[in-house]
């Protein structure tokens, strides 16, 4: 059974890829950090553009192309509202999460940064907000420094307090993180940030599929997303900028799109954001993006919550019947992510086994090498939720790992 106020049965219906047997077994899919399932709207809105308004944008005078030109800015806008950015400019189409941190990383770091400069992150950073950052102090002489976490999978304020200060050029941290869940206390580390005059970007990969997000309100310099984690296709993502700054950066890829004019002697750039998105860009994807959004908008958000807090109790009750079990990263504020090993076992050996009977968990350090190292430990399992997921498919999971335990052991 699933909490009263939401109806999963229902919401299961919009998502066809659920409805299948994976080694004889019905799917069980809790792989949801990696990337989420499409409901059919997006499905369908992604043939509707290619059976009826495939065309290139921004360049067409005929009817096809204007067609796509206004879906993929009316998209923009979409993604505007739903991070309450204050203008459409501000919202930079990339290929993803990866994509927007290197590009503030190249455009912002590169030009800006000077040796001895400091760009602070967290222990418990995906590797695509810490590589970024090591190339740019490579390039520039800027120096990364990180702030501590405990065994709970919470970071140390203390710390971050002390180590944000008048060299610190950059705080860039992780909203939620994948590989332990814990959803950050980003508002004191983007205060502290402010304090001494540092910009910020969070990475909100792992946030926006699980609750709304004010960039406004957060009053953060950046802010990152990838439309894969929230219904949307693969490829495709958010840079969001404040405008003075998105103005005064230096364009990161040149081509087509991005430019005013172009001679031999001297090329004049674009505004944002077309300065910042060179070349074809991937149209479909964008458009989708949006139709995942309108899906996530429909969504009733507090019930979503309480059905998605309700999986994470009772996900963590379960998974501690199970002896020799312990869960990596117990933070006061988590998302539905639960990252466990299971003693003298190895993950990928339990996560094979759960495959036969067609349960979906994500084995290995999940992008996250410095927290395995932290806790000691090569890799985890983790069960990541999202809200079609149910209590039931939590008791197939536990069941598949009691038996994994006496097939290994
Ligand atoms: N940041 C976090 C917290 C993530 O979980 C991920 C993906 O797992 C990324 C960044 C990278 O996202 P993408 O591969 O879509 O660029």
């Amino acid at each position: 059974m699933s909490s009263s106020l939401f109806d999963v049965a229902l919401i299961r219906k919009d998502f066809p890829i659920l409805h299948q047997e994976v080694n004889g077994s019905p799917l069980v899919y809790f792989d949801n950090g990696a990337t989420s399932q499409k409901p059919q709207q997006v499905i369908d809105a992604m043939v509707k553009y290619y059976s009826t308004y495939n065309a290139n944008i921004h360049r067409g005078v005929h009817h096809l192309s204007q067609v796509a030109t206004s879906a993929y800015e009316q998209a923009r806008e979409e993604v505007r509202a739903f991070l309450n950015a204050r203008k459409t400019e501000e919202i930079i189409f990339t290929r993803g999460t990866t994509e927007g941190i290197n590009l503030v990383a190249q455009s912002w770091g590169r030009n800006y940064l000077k040796p001895g400069d400091e760009i602070v992150v967290t222990a418990m950073e995906h590797h695509a907000n810490i590589v970024p950052w090591q190339l740019v102090c490579e390039q520039t002489g800027a120096i990364l420094k990180v702030i501590p976490m405990d065994q709970n999978g919470e970071l140390i304020l203390e710390e971050a307090e002390k180590l944000i200060g008048l060299r610190t050029r950059m705080v860039s941290i992780i909203h939620v993180s994948n590989a332990l869940g814990t959803i950050n206390p980003v508002r004191q580390i983007l205060e502290m940030a402010r304090k001494s005059g540092a910009m910020t970007l969070i990475d909100g990969a792992q946030a926006v599929p699980h609750f709304s997000v004010d960039v406004q309100e957060l009053d953060c310099d950046f802010y990152v997303f990838s439309a894969h984690k929230i219904l949307g296709p693969t490829g495709v993502g958010i840079l969001y900028g404040k405008q003075q700054l998105l103005d005064q950066l230096p364009p990161w890829q040149g081509g087509g799109d991005m430019i005013r004019t172009v001679t031999f002697e001297k090329t004049t750039y674009n505004d944002s954001p077309l300065k910042f998105e060179a070349g074809t860009p991937n149209i479909s994807g964008v458009i989708v993006m949006a139709e995942g959004i309108r899906y996530w908008n429909a969504l009733d958000h507090a019930a979503v919550q309480e059905h998605e807090q309700h999986l994470l109790t009772y996900a963590t009750g379960r998974l501690k019947e199970i002896n020799g079990l312990k869960i990596i990263g117990e933070a006061r504020e988590k998302v539905a992510v639960i990252s466990f090993i299971i003693e003298g076992l190895h993950p990928y050996d339990i996560g094979f086994i759960l495959d036969k009977k067609g349960i979906a968990l994500r084995t290995g350090h999940h992008c996250a090498q410095p927290v395995m190292e932290f806790f000691g430990i090569p890799g985890t399992l983790r069960a990541s939720f999202s809200f079609y997921n149910t209590t039931t498919e939590i008791d197939h999971m536990v069941d598949a790992l009691l038996v994994a335990q006496r097939m290994l052991q």
